[in-house]
């Protein structure tokens, strides 16, 4: 391999960002000339822009996408529809998040088995893991394609469960003309530098239709308090701030053609990649599928990533270790989810942005087709 060549990194964030680096600068300059830093003018702009984007009555910007998650549970809990121990029923294949927001609300995580195909959570499953104290179910549109929500949404009315949407990964994913976030009844996304709508720091929104939740959640995320100094429930501090809303202002108007870059340089992986033991993604429909991550499976995973590092191309993996477990999850030790630790073994996620060239996504593919042939 040539030395000077760079290698092709996984997710350039200098490089998405440096496209729109004069209106951001004139974003940041704006906030700080307005001496407003906190639930200002920014926040609320940015929260009629996304919820106009998702095509949803509210959305409200807080701190993170796991606060996002933590406080519709909350909001929920407060207003009587789950109390502490009840179950949610959750995707084993998540990033760890999904689970944290659940069981830091005194929930229990009840996790399952994923689609072989999708690797998204299988509604099959999900009917038979319903029992007398489950109160929800919450689907993550995982590494960006749409979970089943025509399928959940039917098994939730019947059962009378609340349906959650983990769109952290899924900004842009579309089905029958619907966005991501609108399937549930209510949705978190993350504003994480890395995902597909990026703030340059840390940054999340809970989606509903719900004025009640909503008023719950924009409540919650500032002390409990609807007016100032007025405070009716032990709310947090969870804010999204003047800085980030009018950065995410700025990139909200590329994310469809961000969504669409995506999807072209997942088409010429899917149609360059052909390999015995590389298998690339299954894909019900390609609206529905807004590419955060491109995620391969091989059953020698580590010899691939090593043989693509060679070959210069960055990957990831998402994720090594499942969350029932990690440490954190000790009491979960006995829970067995063959399938999801078999993915966790095998997955890997091939660089993936708006911002990759045609000749870098053309090395990765022959670095791939390169597998098990090099010396
Ligand atoms: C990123 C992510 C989160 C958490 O978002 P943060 O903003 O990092 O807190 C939650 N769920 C999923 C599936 C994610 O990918």
């Amino acid at each position: 391999m040539d030395a000077s060549v760079k290698d092709v990194l996984f997710l350039s964030l200098k490089d998405v960002n440096a496209r729109h680096a004069d209106a951001l600068k004139a974003a940041a300059a704006r906030v700080i000339d307005s001496g407003r830093y906190i639930l200002g003018e920014e926040l609320i702009a940015f929260e009629h822009e996304f919820a106009a984007y998702c095509g949803v009555q509210h959305a409200i910007g807080v701190g993170n996408g796991l606060d996002a998650l933590s406080l519709i549970l909350r909001g929920y809990k407060e207003l009587g529809a789950m109390k502490e121990g009840d179950e949610v029923i959750v995707p084993g294949h998540t990033f760890i998040a999904s689970f944290l927001a659940i069981t830091g609300n005194g929930l229990v995580a009840v996790p399952v088995e994923p689609d072989p195909l999708s690797f998204n959570i299988d509604p099959a499953v999900v009917e038979a893991a319903i029992g007398p104290r489950t109160r929800a179910i919450m689907a993550v549109h995982l590494y960006g394609q749409l979970a089943d929500m025509a399928t959940l949404s039917d098994i939730a009315r019947r059962h009378r469960l609340l349906l959650i949407e983990d769109a952290a990964q899924a900004h842009g994913a579309m089905s029958d003309g619907r966005k991501a976030g609108t399937f549930g009844d209510a949705a978190a996304f993350s504003f994480f530098p890395g995902k597909n709508l990026g703030a340059l720091g840390d940054g999340g929104a809970v989606v509903t239709d719900d004025p009640v939740l909503a008023a719950r959640v924009a409540a919650l995320r500032n002390y409990g308090s609807d007016v100032k100094y007025r405070h009716l429930f032990q709310g947090v501090n969870s804010r999204l701030d003047e800085m980030q809303a009018a950065m995410l202002r700025v990139k909200l108007q590329y994310l469809d053609e961000d969504v669409a870059s995506r999807r072209l340089v997942a088409r010429r992986y899917r149609d360059g990649i052909r390999h015995p033991y590389i298998r690339t993604p299954t894909v019900a429909r390609e609206e529905q599928h807004a590419w955060h991550l491109f995620v391969v499976r091989c059953s020698r995973r580590d010899a691939l990533q090593r043989h693509l590092q060679a070959q210069g191309v960055q990957t990831l993996v998402h994720y090594p270790v499942p969350p029932h477990r990690q440490p954190a999850y000790a009491a979960m030790r006995d829970i067995r989810l063959p399938l999801t630790e078999r993915l966790h073994d095998e997955v890997l996620s091939l660089p993936m942005g708006p911002t990759l060239s045609d000749d870098d996504v053309a090395r990765v593919i022959d670095a791939c087709q390169t597998f098990g042939h090099a010396a």
